[in-house]
């Protein structure tokens, strides 16, 4: 079993024959499907109704409304952009699908079930987010059956599963025990090393944090602030949400007078792409409570970080 799968239960024929019987159901108006390549071609076949086979040598959505027969309705196991969808409904053609993420746009597949993470269809080949590093070695040209790189799409997907472990973990539950103390000394933690992946490049970008609060009763144990700034890390981010993430459940958390958080890090996709500025180090700040409001407080955190 690869890591990707031990993420989310992988579908079974049996779900998605269901499924299918219900894209079937919800659209009694249909006399034939096309399955939109490739994942739309089982459910097609899945569906149980009469599957259209266009005859020309290449389909384009235009062409489908033009020339297929009255009650067609085109199906695809998954609506996540819409990107493969707006042709067919732009053409005038009625979709559908099995999933829609809950993030795509509503008028593509409205019906569709929901999908919560990555879903391994049964009509996928073991190892899916593999496959995908294996399509972009592809792409670059590169041969994936060398010998260097033979083992490079396992390598990638058990890679993004730890880089990307924080989507996976509760910030909250990290933070432990929180004590009850009317202390209201300021705390600081500083040089906390992380590394975290850029979300428009999924390329790493590393630094420090510096984390300082000022307690109003309650107070959690100083190992836990760099946990929290690890869950915040691993995932795909930007710089500055994760400053303000780190910062905001400290506020939920503690109800503390005040909350600082400064980040500096190198970008990789500022360094060996683009700009190409590897030295440049991008600093961000989340000033809450008392640090926002009391230049003398904010003045002492900026003096102890
Ligand atoms: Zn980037």
């Amino acid at each position: 079993m690869s890591v990707a799968q031990s993420l989310e239960p992988s579908l079974t024929w049996r779900d998605a024959q269901r499924l299918a019987a219900d894209v079937a159901r919800r659209n009694p108006f249909a006399t034939a499907v096309y399955g939109v390549p490739r994942g739309g071609v089982a459910v097609a076949a899945l569906t149980g109704l009469p599957i259209y086979t266009p005859p020309w040598a290449s389909v384009t959505p235009d062409r489908l409304a033009a020339e297929a027969p009255d009650g067609l309705l085109v199906v695809d196991d998954l609506v996540d952009s819409g990107r493969t969808a707006e042709p067919y409904v732009s053409a005038g053609l009625r979709f559908d699908a099995m999933f829609r993420k809950p993030t795509s746009p509503p008028e593509y597949a409205p019906l569709a079930e929901p999908a919560e993470g990555w879903i391994t269809f049964p009509w996928e080949n073991e190892t899916g987010p593999e496959d995908a590093v294996v399509r972009l070695l592809q792409w670059i040209g590169e041969d994936p059956s060398r010998e260097g790189l033979v083992d490079t799409p396992r390598r990638v997907v058990k890679a993004f599963h730890e880089m990307t472990a924080g989507l996976r973990q509760d910030p909250y539950s990290v933070l432990g025990t929180v004590f009850n103390e009317s202390s209201d000394e300021m705390v600081v933690v500083r040089g906390i090393r992380f590394s975290s992946m850029c979300e428009h490049h999924l390329l790493p970008f590393t630094g420090t944090a510096a984390v300082g609060y000022v307690p109003r009763e309650r107070v959690i144990g100083l190992s836990k602030i760099p946990r929290l700034v690890e869950v915040f890390a691993k995932r795909p981010q930007v710089q500055e949400r994760m400053t303000n993430q780190i910062a905001e459940t400290l506020i939920a958390a503690l109800d503390p007078k005040g909350v600082g958080v400064v980040v500096k890090a190198h970008h990789s996709c500022m360094g060996c792409r683009g700009v190409r500025q590897p030295d440049a180090e991008m600093i961000t700040s989340s000033m809450l409570g008392c640090m926002r409001h009391d230049p003398a407080a904010r003045q002492e955190l900026l003096r102890l970080m």
